[in-house]
């Protein structure tokens, strides 16, 4: 008979097996707490190791790249791919640059891009990949050259059937043209290897909006499963990126009232709320004019806290768009006592386990990234289909699917996680999620 799993002897092998990786443990030790115990009682998934298979990617590709800058020095980059998991279908995840890039925080992206999948209900593995090139104060033929030579090497181990990367932190529309230019010029076809293309070369409509839109989506079902909405609600949102930009939008929308954006230097308070104006001007200065999210204080007039997260401002939804690990147990407590109904993750990994654990014993309705931000991979799957269809739909179309995969993506939620009048949405979505992958493993047998 199997041995039963225990949490502490299994994360011990992990921190052993996976040194100086803290990212990875913690998306690891998060899917864990849900998982050993689900295992336990259905013991074939422990007889087929299923659990310990799933922690270790297929694959992960590590390689060197070489650009030369506006001054004729030549830079060294390094790059990856993590290729996680493809067992229900094409590895899927997107492309990160930041100077903060490494194994550790690639391999918890990528193992929580499995999960996230598997919960879109569409057919995609998972993976993510990127590198530790900043494009920060980069001139556009740098960035340009960078993508080119990352491409160079990374186009041997993508393919529409076989991986499909995309944007996230530091890669956007700019970025993916580049990548995909390069990748078509090198295999001289014209695919759907990469998603988030600007409309013109095979983009989907609604993709850019698709994370944030469907992070308000997921929050709007959580509330409404309480007889609530996002309507009349102070909205404190962290980032100013692509997924801040389009949350702050859809909350707009749907009437309620954001105060807050940041970025890495600070964030800003504006009690009277971010309108459509306001936020159209925040969405110029950092796509287009690549500016800092102080600007907004000195044009409106309002405070900007510098080195400053934006969760001691009182609000009844927190939203963490930036970045991993930038909620902690503080601040979940702050949150906790100024009244917060819902917290739910745009940006992937935001909040530390124990202030997790806050919302969790205080009963706040809480979203891991997994579950509430994969409208994003939701739309790039459409895309995926749209680019093999060779057809595109129209926005209102994708608007549609959007919701309805978010509405899936609820349910399997209240499916797993419902317990004594509280839904616990980090188990839902890590049950749901798992199940998924885990059967289609034990069909293909020891693989
Ligand atoms: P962007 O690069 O567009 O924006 C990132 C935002 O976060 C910027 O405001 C940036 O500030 C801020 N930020 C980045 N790093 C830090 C840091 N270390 N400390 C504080 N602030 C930081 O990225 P996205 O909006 O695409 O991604 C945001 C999050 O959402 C990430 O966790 C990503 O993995 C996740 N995500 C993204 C998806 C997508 O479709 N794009 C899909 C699902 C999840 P600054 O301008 O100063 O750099």
């Amino acid at each position: 008979m199997t041995e039963k799993l225990n949490l502490d002897c299994f994360m011990q092998e992990v921190k052993a097996k996976n040194p100086n990786e803290p990212e990875f443990h913690q998306a690891v030790q998060e899917v864990a707490e849900d998982i050993i115990p689900f295992v336990n009682e259905h013991p074939h998934y422990n007889q087929a190791a299923i659990l310990k298979r799933m922690i270790e990617p297929d694959r992960i590709v590590s390689f060197r790249v070489s650009w030369e800058d506006d001054n004729g020095n030549i830079q060294v980059n390094r790059g990856y791919r993590v290729q996680y998991n493809s067992a229900i279908g094409p590895y899927k995840g997107g492309l990160r640059f930041h100077p903060s890039v490494n194994q550790s925080i690639l391999k918890f992206l990528g193992f929580e891009q499995v999960f996230k999948n598997s919960l879109t209900t569409l057919p995609m593995g998972g993976g993510k990949g990127g590198s530790d090139f900043d494009p920060k104060g980069k001139s556009d033929r740098e960035v340009m050259r960078f993508c080119q030579s990352f491409m160079t090497e990374l186009h041997k181990h993508i393919g529409p059937n076989r991986d499909v990367p995309a944007g996230d932190i530091g890669v956007g529309a700019r970025e993916i043209g580049y990548l995909f230019g390069q990748y078509k010029r090198l295999e001289n076809e014209f695919n759907g290897t990469m998603t988030g293309k600007s409309l013109e070369f095979g983009g989907s409509l609604i993709r850019t909006e698709a994370t944030g839109y469907g992070t308000v989506y997921f929050v709007d079902l959580m509330l409404q499963h309480r007889g609530d909405s996002v309507k009349d609600k102070t909205v404190v949102i962290s980032g100013s990126g692509n997924v801040a930009q389009y949350a702050a939008e859809k909350v707009i929308q749907l009437g309620g009232k954001v105060v807050t954006m940041s970025d890495s230097g600070g964030f800003i308070h504006d009690p009277d709320g971010i309108d459509a104006d306001k936020l159209a001007y925040i969405i110029d200065l950092k796509t287009v004019r690549r500016g800092r999210i102080k600007e907004y204080a000195e044009k409106y007039g309002c405070e900007y806290h510098a080195g400053k997260k934006p969760w001691s401002i009182p609000c009844d939804i927190a939203l963490p768009c930036a970045t991993q690990n930038e909620l902690d147990v503080e601040d979940a407590k702050v949150l906790v006592s100024n009244g917060v109904i819902a917290v739910a993750e745009g940006a992937n990994m935001p909040t530390y386990i124990d202030a997790i654990h806050v919302f969790h014993d205080n009963k706040i309705i809480y979203a891991p990234g997994k579950a509430s931000n994969a409208g994003g991979v939701a739309v790039s799957g459409l895309e995926m289909s749209q680019n093999s269809l060779r057809i595109s739909w129209n926005r209102e179309e994708l608007d549609q699917r959007l919701k309805e995969i978010m509405k899936a993506i609820h349910d399997q939620c209240l499916k797993y996680g419902k317990e004594n009048g509280y839904v616990d949405y980090v188990k839902g979505a890590n049950i749901a999620g798992f199940v998924k992958v885990a059967n289609a493993m034990l069909a293909y047998g020891v693989v």
